[in-house]
């Protein structure tokens, strides 16, 4: 696949669009501006590509919406060369987006078919990210604790995993809810013991499914 110049117009009017929408972290913008979407969808759907909605990728799942992203990324406050794990790698663009902002991305997929494809695809676009297959409602023990941790499904509640995780004056950002809608959240751990919560708003995700990893 190219990335023409028409394709690096599109992004930069996506660009736009999410400045438009409230996202003011320049690096995220940057990212945003930098990662091909286009590279993650299938050839007979590139046009919906740079629109700003999410998207199905197979599996039932979707690629989630460029300002949504974004949002969660900016809640990260990200610096380079931290360590963050991500819940839910899907299509890879949002781990992408983070490598791209200089984060160290682990992300884990509970979809053989879904983390299959990432493991052959992400690194043809040059960035080195450590996948898993397995279970997000565990985080991933052996390389914990993470600066950083984003869930990018909904999840009915925190997992403890997860919070446990994080290190003292590290963000974990999750979509927290039901079905329909989840109110984004984001936890902060303010020292060993005491944890801070705060919402930003409602946001539509697939769900955060919780029986084991799946073969198909
Ligand atoms: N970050 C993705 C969005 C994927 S949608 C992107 O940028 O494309 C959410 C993903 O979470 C789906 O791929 C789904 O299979 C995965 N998922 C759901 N429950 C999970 C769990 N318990 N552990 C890991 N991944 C999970």
């Amino acid at each position: 696949m190219i990335d023409s110049y028409k394709h690096q117009g599109l992004r930069k009017h996506l660009v736009e669009i999410i400045r438009g929408k409230g996202i003011t972290d320049y690096n995220v913008l940057a990212a945003i501006g930098k990662v091909p979407r286009h590279f993650f969808f299938d050839s007979s759907f590139l046009k919906y590509a740079y629109e700003d909605n999410a998207f199905p990728i197979g599996s039932g799942q979707t690629i989630s919406q460029p300002y949504t992203v974004a949002f969660q990324s900016q809640l990260l406050m990200l610096g380079k060369g931290q360590k963050v794990l991500e819940v839910g790698t899907g299509s890879g663009y949002q781990a992408c987006i983070l490598a791209e902002i200089g984060a160290k991305v682990f992300s884990i997929e509970r979809q053989k078919s879904l983390y299959d494809k990432a493991v052959q695809f992400i690194p043809t676009l040059g960035y080195r990210i450590k996948l898993f297959y397995g279970d997000g409602y565990k985080g991933l023990p052996a390389y914990a604790p993470f600066d950083k941790i984003i869930v990018t499904a909904g999840a009915p509640y925190i997992p403890d995993a997860l919070m446990e995780q994080l290190k003292p004056g590290g963000i974990l950002v999750i979509p927290v809810g039901g079905d329909d809608v989840q109110e984004m959240t984001t936890i902060t751990r303010i020292s060993e013991k005491e944890f801070q919560k705060r919402e930003h708003g409602k946001f539509r995700f697939v769900p955060l499914l919780e029986d084991k990893a799946r073969e198909d």
